[in-house]
């Protein structure tokens, strides 16, 4: 008879990580298959490092709720730690009188999740605070903040295999079969092999679908179709004119091409959104124009020539473009049928922010 292990995570972004952790913490004996040489090469890495407060997700949704309970528990773990994090602080800027309204829906929405610290601005209060800015009113958000995602990541992962975690690099999941009493997993890389477990975390961020078809047995029709919606960050260099977050009016797809700085106060302005067939991480660089357009319609002072090529990121969908929200999807044997499998699908933006609210939920959700 195959030896059944307990638990394993696919996939060694920050959210397999946070759950690999949770659950070593709880005496569960998990081992956690990354396909990369090291965690956190994907998604993880490539994105704004925002810890978001929750303003506009639907109230009640799971984004709205691990949004705001995962700033908070991000916040106790990176100061007991000792991992960079800041309170920034962000504003949402109307740039037409127009935009007003939907401001105010934006902060009606935030009230209703909790977050009760948003405040109005005035033009003229704008230019004080932060000169560079036009804008006919905005919302002032204190307590969004920035984290270090690769110091964070880092200490998931180290605490993790303190807690007796074991985190197999090189190691991709490449297929699997559902068994009597268990789930086997075929593992690639320099030692493959299989092994059954009986309980499997897919968290395999944009690959979680496809992981998820590749597990034999498992009801195709209960797999989302993946979408990749590419986001292109220009960097600008020398110091920053500005001192906090800046973010236009969100669209469908995304929270727009916004005033992103690091916590060195490295300014970069990104990301779009670009729909692609694939998870492709090349750089387009016709993308400028838009860009140039985007940002000076709140920043006028932006001088021509001075984006430059950054980095892309890649958002795991799970619905056409201009589709607007979708929740994230953390799926059970209420849907698949399989006992001791849950599949992550669609952990897009606030997934950072959220990954130990996300972790907390599997660790219950399994334990039941
Ligand atoms: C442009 C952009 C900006 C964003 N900005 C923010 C932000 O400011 N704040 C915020 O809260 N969120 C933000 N997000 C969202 C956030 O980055 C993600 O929700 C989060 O990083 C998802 O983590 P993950 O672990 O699910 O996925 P990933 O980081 O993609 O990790 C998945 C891992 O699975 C591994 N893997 C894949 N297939 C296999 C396999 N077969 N076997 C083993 N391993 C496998 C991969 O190698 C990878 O390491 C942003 C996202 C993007 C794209």
């Amino acid at each position: 008879m195959t030896e059944r292990l307990d638990c394993a995570v696919i996939g060694g972004g920050v959210v397999g990580l946070a759950i690999a952790h949770r659950l070593a913490q709880l005496g569960r004996q998990v081992v956690l298959f990354e396909a990369e040489k090291a965690t956190g090469q994907h998604t993880s890495s490539r994105n704004s490092e925002v810890m978001h407060a929750g303003i506009y997700y639907p109230t009640g949704s799971l984004k709205a709720q691990m949004c705001v309970q995962g700033r908070r528990m991000l916040e106790s773990y990176c100061t007991e730690r000792g991992i960079a994090w800041r309170r920034i602080g962000k504003l949402v800027v109307a740039i037409r009188d127009e935009e007003i309204p939907q401001l105010e829906h934006h902060r009606a929405q935030a009230e209703a999740n909790g977050v009760d610290d948003l405040t109005w601005l005035e033009p003229e209060e704008v230019r004080k605070i932060e000169p560079a800015v036009i804008c006919a009113r905005a919302l002032a958000s204190p307590s969004t903040g920035l984290v270090d995602s690769h110091g964070l990541m880092r200490a998931l992962a180290a605490e993790a295999q303190r807690a007796g975690a074991d985190i197999v690099l090189a190691s991709p999941v490449v297929g699997g079969e559902l068994a009597d009493g268990g789930i086997d997993l075929d593992i690639g890389g320099r030692e493959p092999g299989r092994f059954r477990f009986a309980t499997v975390v897919n968290a395999a961020g944009f690959s979680a679908p496809a992981v998820a078809r590749s597990l034999c047995g498992l009801d195709d029709k209960t797999i989302p179709t993946p979408y990749f919606a590419r986001g292109h960050y220009f960097i600008v260099a020398g110091p920053s004119p500005f001192r906090r977050l800046i973010y236009p009016l969100p669209g469908k797809d995304g929270l727009g091409i916004h005033v992103a700085l690091d916590l060195g106060g490295n300014l970069r302005f990104g990301p779009d959104v670009s729909f692609s067939p694939s998870a492709s991480y090349a750089f387009d660089e016709s993308r400028a124009d838009t860009f140039y357009r985007a940002v000076r319609s709140y920043y006028p002072g932006l001088a021509d020539g001075a984006l430059q090529p950054g980095f892309v990121g890649v958002r795991p969908k799970l619905a056409p473009e201009g589709t607007g929200f979708v929740d994230f999807v953390l799926q059970g044997p209420d849907v698949h049928r399989v006992p001791g499998l849950l599949n992550l699908y669609g952990i897009d933006s606030p997934g950072l922010t959220s990954c130990m609210a996300i972790a907390e939920e599997v660790a219950t959700r399994l334990a039941r």
